[in-house]
């Protein structure tokens, strides 16, 4: 890749993570902590926000670039503490190219209750079909060691709840764990209200899924959810006039 091509990429990825970070605070997906982040092509590295700056207010040009060991390549400040996450899972994980923790209070009730495990209720929650595992320390993940253990219970699936703590969901790119993690909301939420119903859950069928992906069209249904929340992002203020991502 050129120098240009290069900085145009790299440029779009900052821009990306950043946008969904504010768009996430805007839908109370994220708050005070938490973090995305994009996997730089080509490299052991990725872009993630710096810990002390807002996630409603994340600016590319100060995201900075990381390696998986934590170390900073680009940019001047301090990843968040919580960078094990992000590094490990891209080391072991070829196919994720972006990851958010975060602690969506409707996560973490799901790791507090006895016998219930959270399951795909709703139709766009077949993205989780192969499991959500959890990941038992309650701890917050500072160190390489750590990252490695959430990295192993997360294995091949697109989501891993944290005990007492609260969720990392991965995805092919940006736009797409936007879209994720709007959706991981909104079937905790269903699957929450059937349960305050004191009603069993009845949770999507291996049949029903089945049905669903053959009608699935994953590329077109993010780009629609992404120009969607970058509109009103954009119409709220949310977002600075000037970047372009359409
Ligand atoms: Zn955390």
């Amino acid at each position: 890749m050129s120098d240009a091509m290069c900085s145009n990429v790299h440029g779009r990825l900052r821009l990306e993570a950043a946008a969904a970070s504010r768009i996430l605070v805007m839908e109370s997906l994220l708050d005070y902590s938490g973090h995305v982040s994009a996997r730089v092509p080509g490299r052991d590295a990725y872009f993630i926000q710096q810990g002390v700056d807002p996630r409603s207010h994340v600016r590319p040009e100060r995201m900075l670039m990381v390696d998986f060991d934590g170390n900073v390549l680009e940019g001047e400040g301090r990843s968040p503490v919580e960078t094990p996450i992000h590094g490990e899972i891209y080391r072991a994980r070829l196919d994720v190219q972006s990851v958010l923790h975060c602690h969506m209070e409707l996560a973490i009730a799901f790791t507090l209750m006895d016998g219930v495990q959270l399951a795909p209720m709703r139709a766009r929650a077949v993205r989780w079909q192969s499991g959500i595992p959890m990941h038992p320390d309650p701890s917050h993940i500072k160190l390489k060691s750590q990252g490695e253990a959430l990295a192993r219970d997360l294995g091949p699936h697109h989501a891993a709840l944290m005990r007492a703590h609260g969720l990392t969901l991965v995805a092919e790119s940006v736009p797409a764990l936007l879209v994720d993690a709007v959706h991981f909301d909104e079937n905790a939420r269903a699957m929450m209200q059937v349960l305050q119903a004191g009603r069993k859950p009845l949770p999507l069928t291996e049949a029903e899924m089945e049905q669903i992906n053959r009608h699935e069209m994953r590329e077109f249904h993010v780009g629609k959810l992404w120009s969607y929340y970058v509109n009103k992002a954009a119409a709220a203020g949310v977002l600075e006039p000037d970047w372009d991502l359409r």
